[in-house]
């Protein structure tokens, strides 16, 4: 997003409400007033206080080479975690920067569902923080997972461009924001249906954008902001794959 504007946003926000943290509603209160962030070891936040900052779940390795899940304990050998089984990913790796819960996921519902756009600083705050994914996401060209033209109108932003706009960013090497992809199906009203249902629909939910073409020598990397069954990012990977994508992993915001 155009910079001045978001300034112009959190200056007209923060006037309006006075910054609160986005999980617990307490108030921000910051050592450094002219800053007006909460400045920790996580990163410089805004909107998650510093009690709250501390709940945010990076995710360390050991993780599933396919969802970025984490590993708890011994791990031998098997690198394919449970939510991941049958799902047979048309990409090679994916990373997640944190645990979808607590502050983690107050950021993600406040983007998305209330119009929040002031956390979209705090949320590249968490990219920076998580190496990992800075690490794939370096020089690639970001993919992210369009919305449904109606849906992107109502809400005006694809939250999921404008996270990927924050990790470009802070990946840097010359990451860049493309998005190569739209629906072609509503899948909005999909969420009552059983999981194979859903896979069979999502399967031709996706084509590649118009005019944009794939150049087989690029890193892509596909952006969405919560990993869950796996099925929306690997029917965007399959698009991509058949479209000539030969070097494709995924990096989501949260998992859960
Ligand atoms: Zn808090
Ligand atoms: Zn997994």
């Amino acid at each position: 997003m155009n910079p001045v504007l978001q300034r112009l946003g959190r200056g007209l926000s923060d006037a309006v409400f006075p910054p609160t943290c986005v999980q617990c509603r307490g108030l921000i209160t910051t050592e450094i007033p002219e800053a007006d962030a909460v400045v920790t070891d996580a990163g410089i936040f805004r909107h998650v206080c510093r009690r709250c900052v501390t709940q945010i779940d990076f995710v360390k390795a050991p993780h599933c080479t396919t969802c970025g899940s984490p590993f708890y304990g011994e791990i031998e050998g098997e690198r394919i975690c449970p939510h991941c089984e049958g799902l047979q990913p048309a990409f090679r790796e994916g990373r997640t920067a944190v645990l979808f819960k607590g502050p983690a996921r107050a950021l993600v519902i406040e983007l998305k569902y209330h119009r929040g756009l002031h956390v979209l600083g705090d949320m590249r705050e968490v990219f920076r923080r998580a190496e990992h994914v800075c690490e794939l996401a370096r020089g690639a060209v970001l993919v992210p997972v369009p919305l449904h033209p109606r849906k992107h109108r109502e809400r005006g932003y694809n939250q999921t461009a404008l996270l990927a706009d924050g990790l470009a960013a802070v990946a840097g090497g010359g990451a860049r924001v493309e998005a190569l992809l739209q629906r072609t199906e509503d899948t909005a009203t999909q969420t009552a249906f059983d999981r194979r249902t859903r896979m069979a629909n999502l399967k031709n939910a996706f084509a590649l954008a118009r005019g944009v073409s794939i150049n087989p020598d690029f890193h892509y990397v596909i952006v969405d902001d919560v990993f869950t069954t796996g099925s929306t990012l690997n029917s965007c990977a399959r698009t991509l794959r058949r479209a000539g994508c030969l070097n494709l992993d995924v990096v989501t915001f949260g998992h859960g």
